[in-house]
């Protein structure tokens, strides 16, 4: 069986290269630290943590949870050095960082499939390969990154705006139509003056997330787009002349122009998800919901992916993967973690696993297996191959890329989560067993 190499230790690289060389399969694993080191990492060690210590919900009542039960369940490594150094964090699974980082270390330099090679890669290796370099892959490997995909289909930077469940919003204080249209795509969410003051006063005075010394120096060069506060912060009036411009929808407001309108726009296949049209901001999470949730059409809306404005490199997946992680028209080169287009360190461990699993059966000779579109895992991977090329933005597991549940809405959102996690562990039982191959070494 031929060597797989794995380029970068991080969360998906150590994971893949773990579950590969688990199932038999030798890796050789590149990382380039400490040789050299991204603007974020301070240690040599793999799977280092590049900032909080949480690693998210871990209650079945949250999406996040889901996913970290379905990566146990398949017994990932990550999971596995996560639950050995936890620290207590209430119902977030929270880590002793260098305890974490120092069992990842320890299981990959020890296992004997596993060769780590302390080198930068700055071309893509041959195949078979995974590629795992990470949001702050180096400078070369970017570069041959973007002559694999094409420039235009592989991003440097998040300016995300935040998406909401459109089953959240409410219709009865928002319209659908085009601007000068009577009906259209966009979803607008009027406000009157009173509404607007408020929002633009609470916008311009809510706390922002600290940035990075490096993401502040890129950021500057950075033309692509303001956040929103930002615009906010030029005059009272600004945002009137941008994103929240109320002409075209005289029609719906007596004739008159409303004060302002905030539109969503679709942002998957399936249109369950829509996001705040130029909503990119840098304003802490909390806030985010506060200051947006004035929007009265937003009051109760569910924010499935908070905005974000920091440098991150990922492919744009809908267009240059296949749906097993793979380049299109490459036999054995997958992509994993961040870059492939999701949002979050166990997001990113999924994504390694999952790449794992595909790269085995390939090396294997055996045919591609799909996991079902019910676990938090397959959800993402059918984000990453179902979004709309043109607003693709990395995602977070949350219960809008989910398959809806069939039947009335549950109304609790914990108990909304408990149903999909209730059917994905079921669907992903049903997929280990009928797909024993795949993990040949586990008690099922
Ligand atoms: P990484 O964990 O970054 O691993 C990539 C590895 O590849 C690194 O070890 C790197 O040294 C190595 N590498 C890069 N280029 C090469 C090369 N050419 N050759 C060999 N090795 C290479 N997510 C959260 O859930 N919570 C957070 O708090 C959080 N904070 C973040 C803060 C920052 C500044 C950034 C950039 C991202 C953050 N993320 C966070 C997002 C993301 O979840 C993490 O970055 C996560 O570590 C991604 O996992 P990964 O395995 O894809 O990449």
């Amino acid at each position: 069986c031929k060597t797989v190499t794995v380029a970068g230790g991080g969360l998906a690289g150590s994971e893949a290269a773990w579950q590969l060389a688990e199932r038999g399969v030798r890796v050789r694993l590149c990382e380039m630290r400490p040789l050299k080191m991204t603007p974020a990492h301070e240690t040599p060690m793999l799977g280092e943590l590049v900032c909080s210590n949480s690693l998210g919900g871990e209650k079945l009542t949250t999406p996040a949870g889901i996913l970290k039960a379905e990566l146990k369940r398949m017994d990932s490594l990550i999971m596995r050095c996560a639950e050995a150094s936890r620290v207590p964090a209430g119902n977030a699974l929270a880590v002793d960082r260098e305890v974490f980082a120092r069992l990842i270390d320890d299981s990959i330099a020890s296992h004997p499939n596993i060769e780590l090679v302390r080198e930068e890669l700055t071309e893509i290796p041959e195949e078979p390969a995974i590629i795992a370099t990470g949001p702050l892959t180096s400078a070369s490997m970017a570069q041959s990154l973007a002559a694999l995909t094409g420039e235009d289909f592989l991003y440097f930077y998040d300016a995300v705006a935040p998406i909401v469940d459109v089953s959240t919003v409410d219709m009865s204080k928002a319209f659908r139509a085009n601007r000068y249209g009577m009906e259209g795509d966009y979803i607008n969410c009027p406000m009157n003056e009173e509404e607007y003051n408020l929002f633009w006063n609470e916008l311009v005075n809510a706390e922002t997330a600290p940035r990075h010394d490096f993401e502040e120096e890129q950021m500057r060069h950075f033309d692509g787009c303001l956040p929103v506060e930002v615009i906010a912060k030029r005059g009272e009036k600004t945002l009137l002349f941008g994103p929240l411009r109320p002409v075209g929808f005289e029609a719906f407001n007596d004739g008159k122009e409303p004060c302002a309108v905030v539109q969503l726009r679709q942002d998957n296949g399936e249109g369950s998800l829509f996001n705040i049209v130029g909503f990119q901001t840098n304003l802490k999470w909390g806030e985010q919901e506060r200051v947006f949730r004035l929007i009265p059409a937003l009051r109760e809306a569910e924010f499935v992916r908070k905005g974000v404005m920091h440098r991150n490199l990922f492919v744009c997946a809908p267009k240059v993967l296949d749906p097993y992680l793979r380049f299109n028209g490459r036999e054995a080169l997958f992509i994993a973690g961040q870059a492939s287009g999701v949002e979050g360190y166990m997001e990113s461990t999924a994504m390694g696993l999952a790449a794992a699993l595909f790269a085995y059966l390939q090396v294997s000779g055996l045919p591609m297996a799909d996991f079902p579109l019910e676990t938090a895992v397959g959800s993402l991977l059918n984000y990453l191959r179902g979004a709309l090329p043109e607003s693709f933005q990395p995602m977070n597991v949350n219960l809008g890329i989910f398959p809806r549940l069939p039947g009335k809405k549950i109304r609790r959102r914990t108990e909304r989560c408990e149903a999909y996690a209730a059917r994905s562990l079921e669907a992903l039982e049903k997929f280990i067993g009928e797909n024993k191959i795949l993990f040949p070494n586990k008690q099922l």
